[in-house]
Parts: C-alpha cells; sequence; structure tokens
C-alpha cells in the first residue's frame, strides 16, 4: 500500500483516521501532533523571552515514550532561547531494568546536549524497591509504593531546578486508560485532580503556588506510533517490562481498550476528548468545595500535604519499622 501523502511505500495504517503514511510522512505526522498540543496546552507563556526563559523539566525513564517526547521538543526548541529543556530520571533500584534504560537516557542527553540529572531511591530515601517489594509492610501492589516516592522526587526536584512545567511522556493509550479507571471508580474528585494536575490549556487550570504545573504532550498519540517513531528514528530507547509491574486493573482496561479500538477505530481519542470536557467542568465545581481543605507542611518532610504526616513519610516509616 502506498503512502497517502506521496508515492513511497507506506509504513503504518491508522484505522482511526483511514491514513497510510510513508515514514517521512509518519514522522512529520507525530511531530506536528506534538507541536500541536504544546499550542494547544499554552506550554509556552506569553511573556516567556530570551529575558525570562523557561525550564521545562522532562521526566526521563529512559522507555520510548519519554525518549522520543524529549527527541521532539529538543528538535522543537533547540533553538529557541526561550526554552531550557532538562532531563530528570528516578533510578528505584531495579536490579537490571533501570541501569539499562539509565543507560538510555545517558545516550540521549549527550546526543542532544540538554543537562540530564538523576536521582535514586537509594540515595534519597536509603531504600531500592528491589528490598520493598520484598518487605512489603503495607500489603499492596509494588507500583504503589513506587508511585508515591516517585511523584516526591519529581516534584521536589522539578522545584529545585527551577522548573517553570514539569512534562511527561504519557501517551494516548495511557490517558484514555486513566479516564476510563477514573470514570469507572466513581472518583470524581480524581477526575478533577487530573484536570488540574496535567490537562487542559494551562490558563484554564487552577493556579496552584505549591505545585510546578505538569503537561503531557504526546497525549494525542497512540502507543504503537510511538514505539514506531523511537524505531524508525533509531532513539535510544530501553523496551523492557519492569519486573515489579502490578498494575492488573489496568491491564485488564487496556485489554478492554485494545478491543473497543480494533471493533471501533477512534475509540481511544473520543474517550479523552469527553472526558478532558467533563474534567474541566468537575474541575470548576470541585474548586469552590475544596476552599475549605487545608494545606499544610508534612512534619517530617516539610512537604505540601492534607495530613500531619505526608504518604511518603508514612510509607517509609512502616518500611523502616521492618
Ligand atoms: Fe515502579 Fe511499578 Fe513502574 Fe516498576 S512498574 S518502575 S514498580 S511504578
Amino acid at each position: 500500500m502506498d503512502c497517502n501523502r506521496c508515492d513511497d511505500a507506506a509504513v503504518m495504517h491508522a484505522a482511526y483516521s483511514g491514513a497510510h503514511l510513508c515514514e517521512h510522512h509518519f514522522r512529520e505526522s507525530v511531530e506536528k501532533r506534538v507541536r500541536r498540543r504544546v499550542r494547544r496546552d499554552d506550554l509556552v507563556p506569553k511573556d516567556a523571552s530570551p529575558e525570562n526563559p523557561q525550564t521545562w523539566v522532562i521526566g526521563l525513564s529512559g522507555g520510548k515514550d519519554s525518549v522520543v517526547l524529549t527527541q521532539i521538543l529538543h528538535e522543537t526548541f533547540a533553538e529557541d532561547p526561550r526554552i531550557e529543556l532538562v532531563g530528570l530520571t528516578i533510578h528505584e533500584g531495579i536490579e537490571g531494568y533501570r541501569d539499562r534504560s539509565l543507560e538510555a537516557c545517558v545516550d540521549l542527553a549527550a546526543a542532544l546536549e540538554i543537562r540530564h540529572e538523576v536521582v535514586s531511591y537509594e540515595e534519597e530515601f536509603d531504600i531500592r524497591m528491589d528490598e520493598v517489594v520484598e518487605e512489603d509492610p503495607e500489603n499492596m501492589a509494588a507500583c504503589a509504593y513506587c508511585g508515591v516516592f516517585r511523584r516526591d522526587l519529581l516534584s521536589n526536584y522539578a522545584e529545585q531546578l527551577g522548573a517553570d512545567l514539569m512534562l511527561t511522556g504519557h501517551n494516548l493509550d495511557d490517558e484514555a486508560q486513566t479516564a476510563l479507571m477514573n470514570v469507572l471508580e466513581g472518583d470524581v474528585s480524581q477526575v478533577a485532580k487530573h484536570f488540574d494536575a496535567s490537562l487542559g490549556p494551562l490558563s484554564e487550570r487552577e493556579e496552584q503556588d505549591e505545585f510546578v504545573p505538569r503537561a503531557k504532550p504526546l497525549r494525542d498519540i497512540p502507543e504503537k506510533e510511538v514505539a514506531l517513531y523511537a524505531h524508525l528514528r533509531d532513539l535510544p530507547a530501553h523496551i523492557t517490562e519492569c519486573p515489579h509491574s502490578s498494575e492488573a486493573y489496568r491491564g485488564e482496561i487496556q485489554q478492554l481498550l485494545y478491543g473497543l479500538e480494533e471493533n471501533h477505530p477512534g475509540t481511544r481519542h473520543s474517550i479523552l476528548s469527553g472526558y478532558e470536557e467533563l474534567a474541566g467542568i468537575v474541575a470548576e465545581r470541585y474548586r469552590g468545595d475544596e476552599d475549605g481543605v487545608e494545606l499544610r507542611e508534612c512534619v517530617e518532610c516539610g512537604s505540601t500535604t492534607t495530613r500531619e504526616t505526608c504518604r511518603k513519610c508514612s510509607l517509609l516509616e512502616s518500611i523502616r519499622a521492618v
């Protein structure tokens, strides 16, 4: 089958749009969609200038998503003095997994000549995920611990690095799964938080002085297209499953979405666009209700929390007590 835009052979077919694209036009299409998302979400503020440059910290895991995001943002802004990119890699202490993806991050940052910082659970918290999984003091999934520690380090370091924006490589499949999970779990406040934390134009989100705003410029690109883009460009992405991956419910939703997408192409796009609209409305409603929620400093580490001791510090306490 030929490309719809030229006479070259197509390397992909997108059932949701009907497009058959050759390598050149496929790459161009991915890049255009990422840049369009950066514009639609107003990620470059109007007052950004060479005198007022913006620091964008990218959560760089070394997987295909964050590697593709870093590459495209670099090519978009390399000549733009208003934006400085910094890669931030979190090392969880997972034998044979993160060491290899860290190599991919180091290679990419060196090739693009961008600043790259690495922080580890071991240095920061004196724990390794391999040991946490073995001891499991709270009897819960590995990702439930890991997610809390990762979020804490990402926000702390984003702040320390003077970030104006924290960017992650979530793709369309990730976001459609999260949207469906939040709706199926009936957790309306989570829907509102998701919007204010990372969706929609920055100008429409609630300003939260305590947190660096988040952005997900890959969220219009299906996972398979991100993987194909990384492969075609021979980017140094590390593609292996974490040995402690335990998000069973997310896996079920993923399978459900594969089936729906096959029978009804475009399902993921419509879930996400409907969800973003809904989340914006819910966030607006919840802002009034949450005026009374008191944010305070964790008595242990000083981070912003709604409780006396933040979730990270309580988890660390139970891990150390084993
Ligand atoms: Fe951590 Fe779970 Fe991701 Fe593994 S899959 S790195 S345990 S969050």
